[in-house]
């Protein structure tokens, strides 16, 4: 794992306890990458390794980053040494979680992680049916880095933009605790006995009325694949209609 106070190198300098090398150290010019929305690049830290580049190549097939350069001058590139945001970089931080060192950083959890002073749990991403598995950092009760488990399925470590940096929806004070009814032009807040009685009421009502074919249903995009099958077997099974879809993932 990557990240700031869990540097592997440091790790295994103080494993073997160095105490300098014979090598002189390679100057750095390269001033740190601080415009990119999601990652810090910090190039002093960065020991060319070259993992990042096979992970994004390799790996998520997405292949912004290169080396660059040549001999003392050498640096990972994206799209000709611009920033990463420039480039074609998806910002699935694949690379920061397989950086060795600090030199890839999200810019969500600096200043806010280390890993002594935070809880792991392991979950599911809510966003899509492809379930990838998470593991979340936690500190004071709120998630402040998420890693991609790597020795489970589905996606073995990946994850995609979402399921790795859009975790602050959780805390929006804008997020339904209850179901709402409309009632006359205005929403107001139902139990879940009411609002699902009515939503049976009018499917009822409706098939009564029209036939099976005057309903549809949307499942999810961030649905489970078996609510999803639930959902489908509903309307085929129990309303006896093909009215039924998926939306695209949000
Ligand atoms: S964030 Fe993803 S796409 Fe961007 S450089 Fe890193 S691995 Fe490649
Ligand atoms: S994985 Fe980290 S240390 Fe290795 S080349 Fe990439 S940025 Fe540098
Ligand atoms: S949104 Fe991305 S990380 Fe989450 S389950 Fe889907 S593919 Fe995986």
């Amino acid at each position: 794992m990557p990240g700031l106070g869990d540097c592997r190198l440091q790790a295994l300098d103080y494993h073997y306890q160095v105490e300098g090398g014979k090598y002189s150290r390679r100057p750095v010019d390269y001033p740190m990458e601080t415009v990119n929305p999601l990652i810090i690049r910090d190039f002093s830290r960065c020991i060319l390794c070259g993992r990042c580049v096979q992970a994004c190549n390799e790996i998520q097939v997405n292949q912004p980053i290169s080396f660059g350069y040549r001999g003392k001058e050498s640096k990972i590139v994206a799209a000709g040494d611009m920033p990463l945001k420039e480039s074609d970089c998806v910002f699935c931080g694949e690379c920061v979680q397989v950086c060795p060192l600090g030199a890839l950083v999200e810019k969500k959890s600096r200043y806010h992680w280390r890993p002594w002073n935070t809880e792991v749990i392991r979950t599911s991403c809510p966003y899509c049916g492809v379930g990838c598995q998470l593991n979340l950092h936690v500190k004071d009760q709120r998630i402040v880095k998420v890693i991609g488990v790597e020795d489970g399925a589905p996606n073995n470590g990946r994850l995609c933009v979402k399921g790795r940096f859009g975790y602050d929806f959780i805390y929006s004070d804008k997020r339904l605790t209850a179901p709402l009814i409309k009632e006359n032009g205005q929403f107001r807040k139902a139990t879940w006995d009411e609002a699902l009685k009515l939503v049976a009421d009018k499917f009822r009502q409706i098939i009564a009325e029209d036939g099976p074919d005057a309903v549809a249903g949307v499942s999810c995009a961030r649905s489970i694949n078996e609510d999803s099958h639930q959902m489908q077997k509903l309307f085929r099974a129990v309303f006896k209609t093909n009215n039924i879809d998926h939306c695209a993932r949000t």
